[in-house]
């Protein structure tokens, strides 16, 4: 780890806000720690795609990683049971080539997304996000709709958090979100009788950070580095899940072993 520590930062102290450095040849995708690197080789985000869309199709925030993306995908896919459904609604990724990103502490290596949460009438019926609005612990949001609130969707943002967890192209490191949200999914969760080990995962994900707002309006997707990534300059900083099994691989020099 030490040495790819290393090279993430050779990595950006050689102007690491735009391009790969000659330095380091083998950096590649995430490079660095999600406060503090960059994105090369970036995969761009679509407007659209069957159940998903960008807040904000024309800005240059819509780059992440090829895992990120495509766990965005299939998210979007699992959540979308009906075509009448509203679609997930992805704000800001990171920007081509990763690096600062204005209203963001982290963004900038490709592993961060925004992901507005669920929304129906508070007569439950479904209707898109109308944005970054304020949920509160009784699961009411006020919002520029007639009426002026909106429900959160439990169900369907519990749906959401479990596809996340689900995705076959990334494990998620972090899910911040406000402890009065994540209690409403995780009691909705429960009744609906979903499995321990997966309740465990969410409850282990699901974090208010201590350090940034509370995160009452939306997601924040943090994916993890897979263990190429982290060749290549991915740096985690986050915890190592007891469910990846990429940590027993990483703990086990034996099993990098060619034979
Ligand atoms: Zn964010």
């Amino acid at each position: 780890m030490t040495r790819w520590c290393a090279l993430g930062a050779l990595a950006l102290s050689t102007g690491c806000a735009s391009v790969p450095t000659p330095l380091v040849p083998g950096a590649r995708g995430s490079v660095g720690w999600p406060s503090y690197g960059v994105l090369l080789d970036a995969t761009r985000m679509p407007p659209t795609a069957p159940g998903v869309r960008l807040l904000r199709p024309h800005n240059e925030r819509n780059f992440g990683t090829k895992a990120l993306v495509d766990t965005l995908l299939f998210a979007g896919d699992v959540t979308h049971a009906r075509g009448s459904d509203p679609p997930l609604v992805v704000g800001d990724l990171s920007g081509p080539r990763g690096g600062k990103l204005k209203g963001h502490a982290s963004h900038r290596v490709g592993r961060d997304v925004d992901l507005l949460f669920f929304y129906t009438t508070p007569a439950g019926v479904p209707l898109l996000a109308p944005g970054f609005v304020k949920v509160g612990p009784d699961g009411l949001a006020e919002a520029a709709v007639p009426g002026g609130f909106v429900r959160l969707d439990v169900p369907r943002t519990w749906a959401l958090a479990k596809a996340l967890l689900g995705s076959p192209h990334a494990d998620v490191e972090w899910l911040f979100v406000a402890e009065w949200v994540e209690a409403l999914l995780l009691e909705h969760a429960r009744a609906a009788g979903e499995p321990d080990h997966l309740l465990y995962r969410a409850a282990n994900v699901m974090h208010q950070p201590k350090d940034s707002a509370a995160h009452d309006d939306h997601f924040h997707l943090r994916i993890a580095c897979a263990p190429d990534e982290e060749m290549s300059g991915c740096v985690s900083g986050g915890p190592d899940w007891p469910w990846r099994p990429v940590a027993a691989l990483r703990d086990d020099p034996a099993t990098l072993v060619d034979d």
